[in-house]
């Protein structure tokens, strides 16, 4: 029976670019979607950027933007990360669309209507300069129980309480300074609570499976939680001024974020259903319908309680969803990662040094199980099962094949004697393994049986010899039939593959000349005679040098030459930038770098160098210094005299070819020309520390 399925993956926040983590749950959800296409089912893939809340709303203030802007922009920026590694979704939307703000206010009303909202006053932080309620997370103060400093408002980083943020001595706003006012003001609440919710979802949780064992066992401990920990009702109104949905009937009174964003799912939808002319309200009424979450692990509350619930309640054409697919965190690991000053992978970064984006998809797939388990990005086992796998068993057996055919026998295959050799029965038996595995999302599984194939594959090439069998023209049948085994065997293994590697599998439909390759064409085989197109590169070996770039590994000796404040090309600014954007550095790296006020009390030309001047320094009680700075270009010596600037006072100091270098003074250049010293405001002495 054909299925009908609408696939969803959580929706990211609009504050910031993806992530690896972002990824790895597309490209999970994507294998997935790709394989029911490919078993002849209907599936609609869709998603959309989480735009509401107060976090974007002061994200937006700060960068002068309106949170429309804002949003817009961050949007505009997905499509490059979703191109490059093959992850095809039909429509990427957001929630704050027309069609989210009428979903999330019909829903609201229909919940309303059917008893489940109430309101009542809720004593909260006021900040009176902002004019706005306060978030925990935008207050701090001292810790009530060990008087730490700038502690948050539900907890202590130094001693580890947890507290209400109203117990905070001396709290202040976050966002203007200013001490925040206990105030009152009416909220809106879901009841969870509600015998007939606790009901619904205690047999929602039980239908069998329906979630991972380990999810719905983690749901059911919150549903049935008693005391401190019984299932509380959800707070889901915000006070204006907030970037959200109104709340119909109740003015200044806004959705709290978690209520819109996953309605932004059918949103996305609803958007997408017009363009493609899918009747929405049919389509997702429809008892057959199967609607699909993945998402991460950390969301699994809003997604297994109040997301049913609230569909449950709302009733048709809402439906509480089919399968919520909760997957666990991708970890960095390995020796190289210890030694890296990269704090993750930056997917951009991997696409822009030209890493095949198949090579994670196949990675990530291989390391992917139907569980909730973290999984650990190793680059040292990265390149060792790309390139064992998937050049070395994989890739291996159409060059193996392919060549003789065009060679030899103008590029026709012959398969009238299929199974001859047990190795393409094994093949074709192995289909429906392989696809319970896919279905289950047991990828790891997949990708292992299939290379299993692949060795069988190769060991089949390795008794028949074609390599041999070419040397005697009496041999020519012989070599016919076991090259067109080999690259029938190809064919199969790519079609098991395709889910992952969509865009090597197109590249092997147009070497072959075979239409798209789907479930069904696993015992279709070659045409006999079948003209092949000449043997392309299919894919090139991981390198360890890319896997440095990627991670910029810190070479052995870098040494910064104080004779050249500023970068010698742009290239290498370009670099040194990247590298800024994607690493981190502490206070403490910081505070390592002593910088100072120096006074230039003395300035001249050094015989033999074109870029260099040299001074003296003056930086007060850590006494004269001499510099050499690459700054002629830009500065008369004469006008420097009597200047203050700032001067790296810890560097280790240089011999160089005109003297010893004891610094380096701090200069600013771009892409533009020019250079220029930093100087302190006046007042700043000699000697006194910049930090
Ligand atoms: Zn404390």
């Amino acid at each position: 029976m054909t299925r009908r399925i609408f696939v969803t993956t959580a929706l990211p926040y609009a504050n910031g670019a993806f992530h690896i983590g972002h990824i790895m749950e597309y490209i999970q959800a994507d294998i997935w979607v790709r394989f029911q296409r490919m078993q002849g089912h209907e599936v609609h893939f869709v998603g959309a950027d989480d735009a509401h809340g107060a976090p974007i709303m002061i994200a937006a203030e700060k960068a002068g933007k309106t949170p429309q802007q804002f949003v817009g922009e961050i949007a505009a920026g997905r499509k490059k990360y979703l191109d490059g590694f093959h992850i095809k979704f039909d429509n990427w939307h957001s929630t704050d669309s027309p069609e989210n703000t009428e979903l999330s206010q019909d829903i609201y009303k229909r919940l309303k209507a059917a008893g489940l909202v109430y309101t009542k006053p809720v004593e909260q932080y006021y900040d009176p300069l902002k004019g706005m309620f306060l978030a925990d997370r935008y207050i701090k103060g001292e810790c009530p129980k060990c008087g730490a400093k700038d502690q948050y408002g539900d907890a202590c980083e130094v001693c580890s309480s947890v507290y209400a943020p109203t117990e905070l001595k001396n709290p202040y706003s976050t966002l203007s300074g200013a001490t925040p006012e206990l105030r009152t003001s009416d909220h809106y609440f879901f009841k969870l609570s509600d015998p007939k919710c606790v009901a619904f979802l205690k047999e929602w949780l039980d239908a069998p499976g329906r979630l991972q064992p380990q999810v719905a066992n983690k749901a059911r401990e919150w549903l049935e939680g008693k005391g401190d920990q019984a299932l509380g009702d959800w707070d889901i109104s915000r006070d204006a001024p907030y970037f959200g949905i109104p709340i119909p009937d109740a003015p200044g009174k806004y959705f709290y974020v978690w209520l819109d964003a996953p309605i932004g799912y059918l949103a996305s939808f609803k958007n997408y259903c017009a363009t493609a002319g899918i009747d929405f309200e049919k389509f997702l009424a429809d008892q057959n319908t199967e609607q699909i979450h993945f998402i991460g692990k950390d969301i699994i509350y809003f997604h297994t309680l109040f997301w049913p619930a609230m569909l449950k309640f709302a009733g048709a054409p809402y439906k509480a969803p089919n399968h919520v697919y909760v997957h666990g965190f991708i970890q960095l690991g390995g020796e190289k990662m210890s030694k890296s000053r990269g704090t993750g992978i930056d997917p951009l970064r991997y696409l822009a040094i030209g890493m095949n984006p198949e090579w994670l998809r196949y990675y990530i797939a291989a390391k992917l199980t139907g569980g909730v388990e973290d999984i650990e990005f190793n680059p040292d086992d990265f390149l060792a099962r790309v390139n064992s796998d998937l050049i070395g068993k994989y890739v291996n057996i159409a060059s193996r094949c392919a060549g003789f055919l065009i060679k030899r026998f103008q590029g026709q295959v012959r398969l009238t004697d299929r199974y001859s050799d047990p190795v393409l029965r094994d093949l074709e038996a192995a289909s429906t393994e392989i696809a319970e595995f896919y279905d289950s999302r047991e990828f790891g599984k997949a990708l292992r049986r299939i290379m299993d194939l692949a060795d069988e594959v190769n060991g089949y090439i390795d008794r028949e010899k074609p390599w041999e069998l070419a040397k005697k023209a009496e041999n020519s049948d012989a070599l016919l039939r076991a090259c067109s085994i080999g690259l029938e065997a190809f064919r199969i293994l790519t079609l098991y593959l395709k889910p992952v590697l969509p865009q090597i599998a197109i590249t092997v439909e147009k070497l072959l000349n075979i239409e798209p390759l789907t479930w069904s064409h696993v015992r279709d085989g070659l045409s006999p005679d079948r003209l092949i197109s000449p043997y392309a590169h299919l894919m090139t070996r991981v390198e360890e040098k890319q896997l440095d770039a990627l991670f910029d590994m810190p070479s052995e000796s870098k040494p910064v030459p104080p004779s050249t404040p500023h970068p010698a090309s742009p290239a290498k600014e370009e670099k040194a930038a990247s590298a800024a954007a994607s690493n981190t550095i502490a206070i403490d790296d910081f505070a390592k770098v002593d910088l100072r006020i120096a006074k230039i009390t003395n300035a001249e030309h050094v015989e033999g160098a074109d870029k260099l001047l040299k001074l003296s320094l003056d930086v007060g009680a850590l006494g004269a210094r001499q510099v050499f700075a690459g700054i002629k270009s830009a500065y008369d010596p004469a006008t420097l005299i009597g200047k203050l600037t700032v001067v790296v006072a810890n560097l280790a100091p240089r011999k160089m070819k005109f003297g010893l270098s004891e610094g380096m003074v701090l200069a600013a250049s771009g892409e533009t020309p020019g250079i220029f010293l930093l100087s302190p405001d006046s007042g700043a002495q000699p000697g006194m520390k910049v930090k």
